[in-house]
This record gives C-alpha cells, sequence and structure tokens, in this order.
C-alpha cells in the first residue's frame, strides 16, 4: 500500500466515523418515537443548551405532539399552534424516551424485538423502567439520565420523557412555523425523497443533463439531487442495478436509469426492514442494533466472493468515500 493510499484510508476512517444516520435509520426512529409521544402534551421542556435548542423553553410549553415527520435525515415534530421543532441528529445525536424517568435500571438491553413496544402501545400495559433510544449509540444509551450530554429534556403529560443528548452538540432543535417549513434552507435546497412520486426516471435524467461528467454513485450521495440516500444504500443500489459507481451519468441509458430507481428502493426498503445498519451510529428506537449491516451485498464485503458470481468485492475511494463493487456483476 502506497502512503498516498493510505492517506486516503486515514481520511476515509475520518469520515466513516462521522457518519450521519441515514434515511432508514431516521425512519426507524421516527416509527419508534411516534408509537410513544404522539398525542402527548409537552408539560415542561428543558433547554440545557442554547448552541443545540435555538428557540426559548416557553415557546412549546404546554403544546402537543401531533406528529412526527421526516424530512431526508431530519425529524419534525408537528405541534399544535401551528409550531413545528425540526430536529437535526447530525453525527453524535441521541434520542431516548424513558417511561419512567429516574430509574437506574431499564429493559433497553432487554428488548428482543421491536413488537414488544409496539405492541404494548396498542393496548398492553408498557413496562414501567421501559427506555427506547435512537441515534448515536454511546454508554448514553444505557446510562442515568439527564447527564452532562443531555441538551434538552420533554416531559409529557403520561409522565415520559424524551431526552435530546448530542456529545459533540452539531446536533440541533430549532423552532418553526409549521406554515413556514417548505421555506427553510434545511429543506427547501433538498432533491425529492426517494419514496416520492417526483423521484423517478424523467426527474434523474434532466439532472443528470446538467451535470454530465458526474460519477453515478456522487450523483445519488448528492442531497439536492435526492434526499437520504448515503453510502451503504448507494453502493448496494449499484450493485443491484449492475452499474458500476465510477460510470458518467451521460453514458447511463434510459433502461440503466430506471434500473438505478428501483435498485434504489430496494436498498432502502431493506434498510428499514433491517432497522438501518449499526455499524457507525446507529441502534433503532428501541435499543435493538440494526441489522443492515448482515444483509448486505458489497458494501464493507471487501474481498469476499460476491453472492452472485464468486468474484472478489472490490473497494475503491471515491469522494472521500469507500466505494465496493463487484468488477463482474457491475459494468
Ligand atoms: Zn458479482
Amino acid at each position: 500500500m502506497t502512503p498516498l493510499r493510505q492517506g486516503f484510508e486515514g481520511q476515509e476512517q475520518l469520515v466513516r466515523g462521522e457518519n450521519m444516520p441515514e434515511l432508514p435509520e431516521v425512519e426507524t426512529i421516527r416509527r419508534g418515537l411516534a408509537k410513544v409521544i404522539v398525542g402527548r402534551k409537552i408539560v415542561k421542556f428543558e433547554s440545557r443548551d442554547a448552541k443545540v435548542v435555538r428557540f426559548d423553553e416557553k415557546d412549546i410549553t404546554g403544546l402537543k405532539i401531533e406528529g412526527i415527520d421526516r424530512k431526508a435525515k431530519m425529524l419534525v415534530f408537528e405541534l399544535n399552534g401551528d409550531k413545528a421543532i425540526l430536529i437535526h441528529l447530525k453525527m453524535t445525536g441521541q434520542l431516548i424516551w424513558e417511561a419512567c424517568p429516574g430509574e437506574t435500571e431499564f429493559c433497553l438491553k432487554k428488548m428482543k424485538s421491536p413488537s414488544t413496544p409496539f405492541d404494548t402501545a396498542q393496548g398492553g400495559s408498557l413496562r414501567a423502567n421501559q427506555r427506547l433510544a435512537g441515534g448515536h449509540p454511546s454508554p448514553d444509551w444505557v446510562a442515568k439520565l439527564p447527564n452532562k450530554h443531555t441538551r434538552a429534556i420533554f416531559s409529557f403529560d403520561d409522565k415520559s420523557v424524551l431526552f435530546f443528548n448530542d456529545v459533540r452538540r452539531f446536533g440541533y432543535l430549532k423552532l418553526y412555523k409549521k406554515s413556514d417549513l417548505g421555506h427553510i434552507s434545511e429543506l427547501k435546497k433538498l432533491g425529492p425523497e426517494p419514496f416520492s412520486k417526483e423521484f423517478n426516471t424523467e426527474y434523474l435524467i434532466k439532472r443528470a443533463e446538467r451535470i454530465p461528467n458526474r460519477k453515478i454513485k456522487q450523483f445519488i450521495i448528492d442531497q439536492e439531487i435526492i434526499s437520504g440516500v448515503g453510502n451503504i444504500y448507494v453502493d448496494e443500489a449499484l450493485f443491484y442495478a449492475g452499474i458500476l459507481p465510477t460510470r458518467a451519468v451521460k453514458d447511463i441509458s434510459k433502461t440503466e436509469w430506471q434500473k438505478i430507481v428501483k435498485s434504489i428502493k430496494k436498498a432502502l426498503e431493506l434498510g428499514l426492514k433491517y432497522g438501518g445498519s449499526s455499524e457507525d451510529t446507529y441502534v433503532d428506537a428501541f435499543g435493538n442494533p440494526g441489522t443492515m449491516n448482515d444483509h448486505t451485498k458489497v458494501y464493507r464485503k471487501k474481498g469476499q466472493p460476491c453472492g452472485k458470481c464468486g468474484t472478489k468485492v472490490e473497494r475503491i475511494v471515491l469522494g472521500g468515500r469507500g466505494t465496493h463493487f463487484c468488477p463482474k456483476c457491475q459494468k
């Protein structure tokens, strides 16, 4: 290995450690929290860090959580009174919900399946010391909270609490008028959601015409082109589509674009099914690590035989990101 290559490897390690949760991860957290806090009234809100919480405590006290939406990799807590909280977990943000605050022992690690809280939330009784968490996994998942990483605390009318923890403080909570959400900069420049009808072959071809020499992987990973598709899911999607990540977008045929659209959805659906990837920063809202990594075809499979043809999976660095592909199945 040449020193230059080592340099690139080192650089990528840095990036890799700072991976944000991806769309399936954030969606999994959203679904988990939706079961326990939608319909709840915020009886108290405590801000412990003005850099992270960009509004006054009193601005949301007494309001009710009417819904939880996801925009790309951000969460939106919809409140009554035309208000909405935009939450970005960034690299080390965590959302940890606790049924009974102050307990020192809880069942986070004992939870085997997400079906348990789903079931209990639909009629059964919640276990007294239940805790749900999502975002960056760290000892805070099982620590007594609040602690020094706690930046905000929501207290609800059923006595449950939601902690926003963030070691590095890049995450944030911002308050908007619900009706203004469409105009704010974080959301305005995002490309369409991969499961929306705006995301289709014609759209991708139109975008590709403007940047003909962009490599297909870097094209797909661009959040302004498609929302929420990160490194794992791009590599997997391009494997399903049989397309090399280094191809220029101008050389992709219409049939191949159709395959790309289908493959991106397929990769994300698998991510949702398995609760995302746990390798870097992610555990689902019930404390279960995602298992997507057990189901990848090429991602992080360098040197292993391709499941389809047996050829060794290769890895290159593209735009600073580790990129995995089968040199035989992908053209
Ligand atoms: Zn292959």
